[in-house]
């Protein structure tokens, strides 16, 4: 994939998956912008810059609109525009349903799905403007086959599916392509996180014998970042294993 001469902002890129996006689009020849809550988002810029790409790195938080306008026109004024946008950010808060407080819901709520809000709200007017643009939104495989523990989590990530869907359908004649990614199950913090029978559980119900790994995710977002998807909208590429 070539994605020379194109700017791509990833959210959540201080580590796991949105960190080897950032780090495969930069191969691929994309500048690179970095938004993260975590300071580790400063070592990410030097591996990028190290790939010879041009990379800003903003301490943001995706729930924060305020501060997420103010990185759009910085990044605007700096590189001149956004082609790319990956909406990576996403957190977990795991509870099973008739012992999940209202707090787990709404915070689980507010990052994975009002956070895809406000940065494609911000990125928006000027792909309009500029007549061109990609939207990636990350899914995940519990939005489709659902998740014991995980009705807040899976909620958001179905949620995705209808707004990749509907977005797409408004800003197809602007030149905008908007599609989602849904991982399965990904060796990262995130999966680390399970014990080891939980993680037995998951192997037994994925065909190619294997978690798997954020490179995996990483190439399907380059490819839908391309001129290759250049006639794909609305889709959702499943990557998995074959698990679903
Ligand atoms: P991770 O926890 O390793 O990394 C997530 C990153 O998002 C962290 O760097 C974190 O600081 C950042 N982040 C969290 N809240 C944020 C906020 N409010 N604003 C900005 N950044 C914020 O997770 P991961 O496994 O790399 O997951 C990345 C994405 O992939 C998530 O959307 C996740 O739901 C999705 N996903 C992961 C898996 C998996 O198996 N790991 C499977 C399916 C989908």
């Amino acid at each position: 994939m070539n994605l020379e001469g194109q700017t791509a902002l990833i959210t959540g890129s201080g580590r796991g998956i949105g960190k080897t996006i950032a780090l495969k689009l930069a191969e691929s020849g994309a500048d690179i912008v970095l938004a993260d809550m975590t300071p580790e988002v400063t070592k990410v810029r030097t591996e990028v810059e190290t790939l010879g790409r041009k990379c800003l790195n903003f301490k943001a938080d995706v729930t924060d609109i305020g501060t997420i306008e103010a990185m759009v026109k910085t990044i605007i004024e700096e590189l001149g525009s956004i082609h790319i946008l990956v909406n990576n950010a996403g957190i977990t808060q795991d509870n099973l349903f008739m012992r999940m407080k209202p707090e787990q819901w709404s915070k689980v709520i507010d990052v994975n799905l009002n956070g895809v809000f406000n940065v494609s709200k911000a990125v928006i007017r000027p792909m309009v403007k500029q007549r061109s643009g990609k939207i990636i939104n990350i899914s995940s495989v519990v939005g489709f086959s659902g998740n014991p523990g995980q009705v807040n989590y899976s909620s958001t990530k179905s949620a995705l599916v209808g707004f990749t869907k509907s977005l797409a359908r408004e800003v197809g004649a602007r030149g905008i392509t908007v599609n989602a990614v849904a991982p399965g199950f990904i060796d990262t913090a995130m999966t680390q996180a399970l014990n080891e029978s939980q993680q037995e559980v998951i192997l037994q119900q994925i065909p190619l014998g294997r978690m798997g790994d954020p490179t995996d995710i990483a190439n399907a977002v380059a490819f839908l970042a391309s001129e290759e998807a250049s006639y794909i909208t609305g889709t959702i590429l499943h990557v998995n294993g074959g698990m679903y």
